[in-house]
């Protein structure tokens, strides 16, 4: 599918994030408003909540636009999802009879604060990508045990923090918590030192579940894919994380990025999961393409200082899709919830520079980035902003996500008296 011309002249460069092809969901506010829905356009956003309000969208009886997040359309499902879409393309195309009354509704995006696009239901994390787990694996436990014997048969996973996350923009504090290094005889209770990002992708549930799915219904239940920014504090964890998982380290923020990218603006891109080194049962077998061709970047800017691209792998590297970790999630019986947001797992590329965590790019803190002020890095100093970025590179035109980003504050004086 080639570029889809709009009204909106900006919308029209090639290298814009935001084509009529795209068309994703935010939720923004301007001076002195409330917040309410949006769909970048260009450099502009459509306001969606007062479309509706005017009776240019009506798609059924009760509005869905007049809460600032997009669950209530969520929970729609797919045929209201393809309405929408089908009358934004309409309003907004090149020729649309409708221009002159829906160009008052237009706000410059430079004027528009974002806010969290959707009400977070239960947010989960995997461990799926290949490459990372591998280089993690061979850290914490040598090149003989880095996978786990699961690994290869199912997406592990584990119950994050819904209530921890947070839109690109959003200052992220260091966290205190329980260290131990290797040689220590005791934990101490201090700041992180080993403080972290994850690259990853956020899946969104839209359709709600009660029972195991298929892989392909639970494919069909996805509503759109963001930029996820696991923050990860490694001390924390290497000390915590045996035999239960993940806990604290994980739960100071989740950035994610501001625009949900439907599902419809990435079908061109939808690529296929890696051979397997062992087949998979049947509930989690391959059912056709449901990963995505997207180049994805992480940035580091110290502060006051000019930023450096640190990473650059792509979606496609992953070993379980989304659809395979929400079919898994659903074995149990475990009901899913529109708004419930999945982690992809860090996504790493097979050589160096594709690595998705400071973790693997300093290997542990023994090769330290260096970065173009100069400066070196193992893990994340006060001040530092991180930012992922993400595109599908379609013909004469790309789908971005807008910037998934963070500034890194000093730690609070100590939280307890004594
Ligand atoms: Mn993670």
């Amino acid at each position: 599918m080639p570029l889809m011309k709009s009204w909106v002249a900006s919308a029209n460069d090639a290298t814009h994030p935001f084509p009529l092809n795209n068309l994703p969901y935010g939720v923004f506010s301007t001076e002195g408003s409330h917040p309410r829905c949006g769909v970048a356009i260009g450099d502009m956003i459509l306001d969606v909540t007062a479309a509706e309000a005017k009776g240019f969208i009506d798609l059924i009886e009760e509005p869905l636009f007049d809460l600032p997040f997009w669950n209530p359309l969520m929970e729609q499902g797919p045929a209201v999802w393809a309405a929408l879409r089908n009358r934004l393309t309409g309003l907004l195309a090149a020729g649309s009879e409708e221009q002159e009354k829906i160009e008052p509704l237009l706000v410059a995006q430079a004027e528009a604060e974002m806010h969290m696009p959707f009400a977070v239901s239960e947010y989960t994390d995997f461990y799926a990508g290949r490459h990372h787990a591998q280089n993690v694996g061979t850290m914490f436990r040598g090149p003989e045990n880095a996978l786990p014997p699961n690994w290869l048969h199912i997406p592990i996973g584990y119950n994050g923090r819904a209530s921890s996350v947070v839109v690109s923009g959003t200052e992220i504090r260091r966290p205190w918590g329980q260290l131990k290094g290797p040689n220590d005889s005791l934990p101490r209770f201090a700041p992180s030192q080993r403080f972290d990002i994850e690259l990853e992708m956020g899946a969104i549930v839209g359709i709600p579940s009660d029972g195991p799915v298929s892989v392909q219904e639970a494919d069909d239940m996805i509503f759109g894919y963001v930029l996820l920014n696991d923050w990860s504090a490694r001390d924390i964890q290497a000390w915590e994380y045996q035999p239960l998982g993940p806990f604290q380290a994980k739960a100071t923020a989740t950035s994610i990025s501001p625009w949900i990218v439907p599902k419809a603006a990435l079908e061109p891109f939808r690529c296929n999961t890696p051979e397997r080194d062992v087949e998979l049962l049947d509930h989690l077998k391959d059912v056709g393409p449901m990963l995505y061709d997207i180049d994805l970047q992480v940035t580091m800017a110290p502060e006051g200082k000019a930023a450096t691209t640190i990473a650059r792998t792509n979606y496609n590297q992953m070993y379980f899709s989304a659809a395979q970790q929400l079919a898994h999630h659903t074995t149990s019986g475990c009901p899913m919830n529109t708004g419930d947001l999945l982690g992809s797992g860090t996504i790493s590329g097979p050589t160096k520079p594709e690595r998705g965590s400071l973790l693997e790019l300093s290997w542990g803190g023994k090769e330290p980035l260096t970065l173009d002020s100069g400066e070196t890095r193992s893990f994340i100093e006060d001040g530092d902003t991180l930012t992922l970025t993400g595109s599908a590179k379609g013909k004469g035109y790309i789908i971005g996500f807008g910037d998934c980003s963070g500034t890194v504050l000093p730690a609070l004086p100590k939280p307890y008296k004594r």
